[in-house]
C-alpha cells in the first residue's frame, strides 16, 4: 500500500518543530519523523495518517552521546548504530550496547534513533528495557517548556507513553554506577529469527563490592506485561548475596509473580511464562560473571 497523502516540514530548529506540533489537532495530527524505521512502514500500511510530517534529521543538537557527572547522555536523534559503536556506551553503559546489537538489522539501525524506539514504546523493543532497568530519565519538549520523566512512568502500555501530541523527546539520561564498580551485564532474548522483535528478553546490570558481593542488581524483563518491565524483588533478593546459584534461584523464583504476559502473534503467554524465568538467570549469571572477571 501508499501512505495517504501528506505535508512535509524539514525543521531548522527545535523551537521550530515544537510550534509546529503545538498547531496540531485531533483531526489534522501532526508527527515527527526521525529515522523513519516504523513510521513509514505504518504510514504504508496506513495504520498511521499524519496530515503533516515534521522531519527533525537536521536537528544535530539532538544527536550525540556525552558524559557529565555520572550522567551519559544520548541525544535522541541519536542513530542506534552509533550509540552501539560508541567506546563511551561500550565502556559505561555496556547493557545498551549488548542490547541494541539484537534491535533489527544493521541497516535499521544505521537509520532507527535512539529516540525514536523509546518514542514508541513497543513493550518487546530493547532500548526501552534498558532505559528502564537502568533508570533513565526522559527529557521531553514542546513549545510552552521542557520536562523530564523516569522510564519507569513514561512507558505506559503497548505504544502509548508519557509524550503528549504536543512534545519531542530530546535527550534520554543514564544514571552511571560509580567508575570504581565492578561492572557486568548481558541481555539476552529469545526472537524468531534475529532481527526480529522479541517474543521474552531479559536485561541484567550487576555492580560487586571488592568482596564480590553484589552492590547493586538492576533487572528486567521485555515482552512479559503491557510495558518494560523492572524486576524489583528479583533486584532485592540478589543484593548483598555473591551471586551463588542458590542466590539466583531464589531471585528467579520471584519472576512469575511480576510478569503478566498475553497471548501475542509469535508466542503464547503460557510460552512466555516458561521462558522469563530462564532467560533473567542466564542474564544474571552472565552479569554476574563479566563483573568478577
Ligand atoms: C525490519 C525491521 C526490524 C526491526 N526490528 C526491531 C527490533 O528487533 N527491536 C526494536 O526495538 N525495533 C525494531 N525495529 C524498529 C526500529 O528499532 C525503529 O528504528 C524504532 O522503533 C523507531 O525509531 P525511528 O528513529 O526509526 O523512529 P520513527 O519511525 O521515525 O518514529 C517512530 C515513532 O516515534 C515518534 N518519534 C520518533 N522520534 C521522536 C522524538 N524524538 N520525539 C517524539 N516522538 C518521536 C514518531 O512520531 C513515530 O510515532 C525494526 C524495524 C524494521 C524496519
Amino acid at each position: 500500500m501508499k501512505p495517504a497523502p501528506f505535508d512535509y516540514h524539514r525543521a531548522t530548529s527545535l523551537v521550530e518543530a515544537c510550534g509546529l506540533l503545538a498547531e496540531g489537532d485531533d483531526e489534522a495530527e501532526r508527527k515527527v519523523i526521525a529515522g523513519g524505521q516504523t513510521l513509514t512502514p505504518l504510514m504504508a500500511m496506513r495504520l498511521a495518517q499524519p496530515a503533516l510530517l515534521i522531519d527533525i534529521n537536521r536537528l544535530e543538537d539532538l544527536a550525540g552521546i556525552n558524559e557529565v557527572d555520572g550522567v551519559l547522555t544520548i541525544g535522541a536523534m541519536t542513530r542506534q548504530r552509533a550509540a552501539e559503536r560508541s567506546s563511551l556506551v561500550g565502556e559505561r553503559l555496556p547493557l545498551l550496547a549488548k542490547a541494541l546489537f539484537h534491535v533489527g538489522h544493521v541497516q535499521t539501525r544505521n537509520r532507527g534513533t535512539v529516540g525514536g524506539s523509546i518514542a514508541h514504546g513497543d513493550p518487546s523493543a530493547e532500548i526501552p528495557l534498558v532505559a528502564v532497568v537502568a533508570g533513565a530519565r526522559l527529557r521531553l519538549a514542546a513549545a510552552g517548556g521542557s520536562r523530564e520523566v523516569a522510564g519507569e512512568a513514561f512507558f505506559q502500555g503497548p505504544m502509548t507513553t508519557a509524550i503528549e501530541a504536543d512534545e519531542i523527546l530530546t535527550a534520554v539520561d543514564f544514571p552511571l554506577p560509580a567508575a570504581g564498580d565492578r561492572l557486568g551485564a548481558a541481555f539476552h532474548e529469545v526472537a524468531l529469527r534475529h532481527g526480529d522483535f522479541a517474543l521474552v528478553s531479559a536485561a541484567a546490570q550487576v555492580a560487586l563490592d571488592s568482596d564480590g558481593r553484589c552492590l547493586e542488581a538492576r533487572v528486567g524483563v521485555g515482552g512479559c506485561a503491557m510495558t518494560p518491565l523492572r524486576l524489583g524483588d528479583v533486584e532485592a533478593v540478589l543484593q548483598g548475596t555473591a551471586l551463588e546459584t542458590a542466590d539466583i534461584s531464589a531471585a528467579i523464583e520471584t519472576v512469575a509473580d511480576a510478569i503478566d504476559p498475553e497471548d501475542w502473534p509469535g508466542a503464547s503467554a503460557e510460552y512466555r511464562r516458561r521462558v522469563a524465568p530462564e532467560l533473567v538467570r542466564r542474564a544474571v549469571v552472565e552479569a554476574g560473571r563479566e563483573a568478577a572477571a
